[in-house]
């Protein structure tokens, strides 16, 4: 008979919170790490340079505010200066020894040059060309973008798996789907994994840590019997953990495209975030985190393609803080039917007036001294896209996902939480969910280095629970005689 694969730590999904919590277990301690992605070995690679965007101090501040104890920017700072090894060097607000290396993009395009000076002439700052927006401000000034360069970077997070090398108490299992929590009287005692078409179980001695990602996570939940009871019994899975807020809450940024044709042939790099800046619109207070990005460069953004010849150049208005709120539900209890996703775009009016602000921001600095000499034709919304019914009605149609998603497993210490901040899950013992999905509310910015702060922190409190464990074990093993 085959016996049971057993492991200390279970962790599902190699993303980017996923490889954190795996590297970090394996290095820091003894235990016995198994981690499991889905996909193939190369994994999720980005196309392009990710940009590095912390997020807006506010926002952490505002989860803190939220009953999220532990969760404060004070909090979360040292989490972030710890992953990275930036090139604009160590600083109370920067970390110089991590595994993710944080560049400026360069060199800086003439054209990315422009909008320094446009910028200053459309209100914001331009505090150098070295203004670092992950440090002490993020908001209202032009800057360069940072990135975790692609080449760098062949898998999402393999920095820290990399560190774990030559450790054996790490296993990775790749091609490898969790279908299934098991969960035994109340705790999660392991995963059914489904891997070459043959359902294995695989035991957990001390924690399953569930990193899918936010469609994945809450998906893995559900089909396990964590979720709201109505819709989980309709698809005749036995109710574990009634939790009304799986699925719920889930939060994506769009982006759209204001394009233009230029005369100038130099300076041209094929991308539109060079740089840009963050912005609050009319709507919001300085109390609030900016709820719009201008992401800008030289390649021309026609949706759904990057797909214009010739020189040109895009603003991209991007939604920073949505207020519309999707939801993930279960289209089956078949694992491998993909959950139904309900983003439900644009229904919020605010998120078509930010928008809509973004475009009137982008035909500000597009008018400025510093494009119009070279300025040939604005491409899209195009100049006959005037009144407001117009602006909204291009809004509708061209915005498009980020694919920047979080919130469906949200921490809070409300009814509707899915996780504590300790990123328990609630009423089940030995389950945790790190990954972005545990987001209360997206963060201003791009949410990869907020996802790797979480796994950061989630390999904390996982450690911590660890010894903890591991000390208890030894208290209550029986004394051991040594005769003589
Ligand atoms: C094309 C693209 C470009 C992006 N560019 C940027 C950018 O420039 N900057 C930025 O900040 N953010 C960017 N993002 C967003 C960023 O990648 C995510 O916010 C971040 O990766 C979320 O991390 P995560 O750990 O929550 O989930 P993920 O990184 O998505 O990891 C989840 C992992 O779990 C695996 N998984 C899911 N379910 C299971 C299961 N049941 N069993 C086993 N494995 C499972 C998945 O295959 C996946 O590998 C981009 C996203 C995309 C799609």
């Amino acid at each position: 008979m085959m016996s049971t694969l057993e492991y200390d730590h279970i962790i599902v999904g190699a993303g980017s919170a996923g490889c954190v919590i795996a590297g970090r277990l394996a290095t820091r301690t003894s235990a016995r790490v198994l981690l499991v992605e889905a996909g193939d070995p190369g994994g999720r690679r980005p196309v392009n340079d990710l940009l590095h965007v912390r997020g807006n101090r506010i926002d952490f501040n505002s989860w803190a505010a939220a009953g999220n104890e532990g969760w404060s920017y004070a909090d979360v700072l040292p989490l972030f200066r710890r992953m990275e090894s930036f090139a604009g060097g160590e600083s109370a607000y920067r970390g110089d020894h991590g595994p993710l290396s944080v560049l400026y993009r360069e060199p800086l395009s003439e054209l990315a040059e422009r909008f320094f000076a446009a910028g200053s002439e459309a209100g914001l700052a331009d505090q150098g060309r070295d203004f670092d927006y992950n440090a002490r401000q993020q908001e209202e000034t032009s800057f360069r973008y940072q990135v975790i360069q692609a080449s760098q970077n062949p898998r999402v997070g393999a920095e820290y798996l990399r560190l774990a090398l030559g450790h054996p108490n790490l296993t990775v299992r790749s091609r490898a789907r969790a279908i299934r929590i098991l969960i035994e009287n109340g705790r999660a005692v392991g995963v059914e994994l489904l891997q070459d078409g043959i359902r294995v179980p695989v035991r957990a001695t001390q924690e399953v840590v569930v990193c899918g990602g936010a469609y994945g996570s809450a998906q893995l939940l559900m089909l396990s019997g964590i979720g709201p009871a109505g819709p989980l019994g309709e698809h005749g899975i036995d109710v574990v953990a009634d939790l009304s807020g799986v699925g719920r809450n889930l939060q994506d940024q769009l982006i759209l495209g204001v394009t233009y044709s230029s005369s100038d042939q130099n300076g041209l790099t094929p991308m539109v975030a060079e740089v840009g800046c963050f912005r609050r619109t009319s709507r919001r207070s300085g109390a609030q985190a900016p709820d719009l990005q201008i992401q800008s460069g030289s390649g021309t953004f026609l949706a759904p393609l990057y797909d214009r010849p010739g020189p040109g150049y895009t603003f991209a208005p991007v939604l920073a803080q949505p207020s519309s709120i999707g939801s993930i539900t279960l289209a089956s209890a078949d694992p491998l039917i993909p959950a139904r996703i309900q983003p439900n775009h644009l229904d919020a009016d605010q998120d078509l007036d930010v928008l809509v602000e973004g475009i009137e921001l982008s035909r500000e600095l597009a008018h400025t001294s510093a494009y119009s000499a070279h300025l040939v034709e604005e491409l899209t919304p195009g100049r006959d896209v005037r009144s407001r019914a117009e602006l909204e009605n291009y809004v509708r149609a061209n915005a498009r996902t980020l694919r920047r998603t979080v919130g469906t497993c949200a921490m809070g210490v409300g009814e509707d939480a899915v996780v504590d901040p300790h990123l328990r899950v609630r009423g089940v013992a030995g389950l945790r969910v790190a990954d972005a999905s545990i987001m209360p509310t997206v963060v201003a910015g791009d949410p990869h280095a907020a996802a790797v702060m979480i796994g950061e922190r989630a390999a904390d409190l996982i450690e911590f629970a660890h010894r903890s464990f591991t000390i208890r074990a030894h208290r209550t093993a029986p004394a051991r005689l040594t005769l003589t």
